[in-house]
């Protein structure tokens, strides 16, 4: 096995495959030598994101999609067609299965290794990266699994679902249910997710965006009232899935502290004030493409100040006031067209359009958190004890 590559990436999750992906499609990949480093570790998740059109491979890794999406409160029942973006779901099994039987294998120029990383040294052009099994020399790292010193993170996105079985049908195939905030608030900014998999079979999940994780129990206690509560009894469970997603601005950054390129969670690709980053993460992987093809400085595709700022402001009040989130989101999709407010989170909006939906929001609780936001050092601590990469 040599021990010098053309490029080395770190990890084998979701942003390093994009970026062999995009890396694929360009003219002379063949003849690059990449490394991928990885822990072997399985993936158990699954994305959802909102598409106009899919680009190949991922149109085929597609289990599902729905066209019209519902939001629920105590005050709004809301259901919308989406015309122009619709909302696609990849299961974790799709995703894989594509990169190692049939990426990988007809990609010779790339050796997949299983060996951790435990440290990288040098510089851009001259890296070495350190493995449980060896040392390997690159003039390029694309980082998004090893760190030193894991990043703080304070604000989670964290759930717990069952993908749940009927014998009659029960579920509408055709709308997914992005949030239903009838729900207790009494430990946290909390709301059910329904994702219809079939008329018989879904996907339901308890999210919460807070600090505090809680025990399987606390999930599955308030589960089960609301299926029972919303959709009756004699359901199965078969399989059941949990999370947490870093929702937090500055602890992650684009480059790492030797100039390698950090990407995924780690290159701050995740939204900080949804948690989504599958989008994200393949414009990033283009960009990186084009690059490095071009040698060129990459346009990475993290948030603008703009939508960075307002994330903040929104992270402040999830923190600090919780008991305000579900007015503020509900009257975020009662005020405005969902695809309007999908536009926004996807941070395609522009100002005026901006202003005109924080018009419809409650005014008070974000004056307050333009004032007592905290500064950004503050946010920068470092946390040496649990891995950021901890999903479940
Ligand atoms: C449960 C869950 C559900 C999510 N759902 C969505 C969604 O629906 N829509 C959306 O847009 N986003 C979603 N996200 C956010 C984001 O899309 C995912 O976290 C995505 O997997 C991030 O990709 P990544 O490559 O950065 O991290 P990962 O996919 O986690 O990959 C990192 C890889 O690095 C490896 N690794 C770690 N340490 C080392 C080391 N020292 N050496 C070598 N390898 C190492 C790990 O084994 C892992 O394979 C979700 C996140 C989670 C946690």
């Amino acid at each position: 096995m040599p021990a010098t590559y053309d490029i080395i990436i770190i990890g084998d999750g979701c942003a390093s495959m994009m970026l062999l992906e995009a890396l694929s499609r360009r003219k002379g990949f063949d003849t690059i030598n990449i490394l991928l480093l990885g822990e072997g570790a399985k993936l158990d998740r699954s994305w959802c994101f909102w598409e106009k059109e899919m680009p190949r491979p991922y149109q085929s890794m597609v289990k599902q999609t729905w066209n019209k999406m519902a939001v629920l409160s105590s005050t709004l029942t809301k259901t919308e067609t989406l015309i122009k973006r619709p909302y696609h779901y990849i299961p974790g099994e799709a995703f894989f299965a594509y990169f190692t039987e049939q990426f990988l294998p007809v990609h010779q120029n790339v050796h997949h290794l299983l060996a951790p990383v435990t440290g990288i040294e040098g510089r851009p052009g001259r890296f070495t990266v350190h493995t449980q099994q060896g040392s390997y020399h690159t003039a390029q790292v694309y980082n998004s699994g090893f760190t030193p010193a894991p990043p703080k993170v304070e604000v989670w996105q964290h759930f717990r679902g069952w993908f749940i079985e009927w014998d009659q049908p029960v579920h509408d195939p055709e709308t997914v249910v992005l949030m239903d905030f009838d729900v207790p608030q009494d430990k946290g900014f909390s709301f059910m997710y329904v994702l219809p998999l079939s008329s018989r079979s879904a996907l339901v999940e308890y999210t919460f965006f807070g600090s505090t994780l809680w025990e399987a129990q606390t999930y599955e206690a308030e589960l089960k009232v609301y299926i029972e509560k919303k959709y009756g009894t004699g359901y199965r469970i078969t399989r059941a899935e949990n999370g947490k997603i870093p929702m937090q601005l500055d602890v992650f950054s684009a480059t790492g502290p030797c100039g390698e390129i950090n990407i995924g969670t780690l290159g701050g690709m995740v939204k900080a004030g949804t948690g989504y980053a599958f989008r994200r993460m393949r414009h990033d992987s283009e960009a990186l493409a084009e690059a490095w093809f071009n040698n060129k400085t990459p346009q990475r595709a993290g948030s603008s100040k703009r939508f960075a700022w307002y994330d903040s402001l929104l992270l402040w009040i999830i923190q600090y006031h919780p008991e305000a989130c579900k007015s503020i989101f509900t009257q975020l999709f009662a005020g405005q067209k969902m695809e309007q407010v999908i536009r926004f989170m996807d941070e395609e909006t522009k100002l005026p359009e901006e202003l005109l939906i924080f018009s419809t929001l409650p005014k008070r609780i974000f004056i307050q958190a333009l004032f007592a936001r905290r500064p950004k050092s503050a946010q920068k601590s470092l946390l040496k004890s649990e891995p950021v990469f901890s999903t479940t």
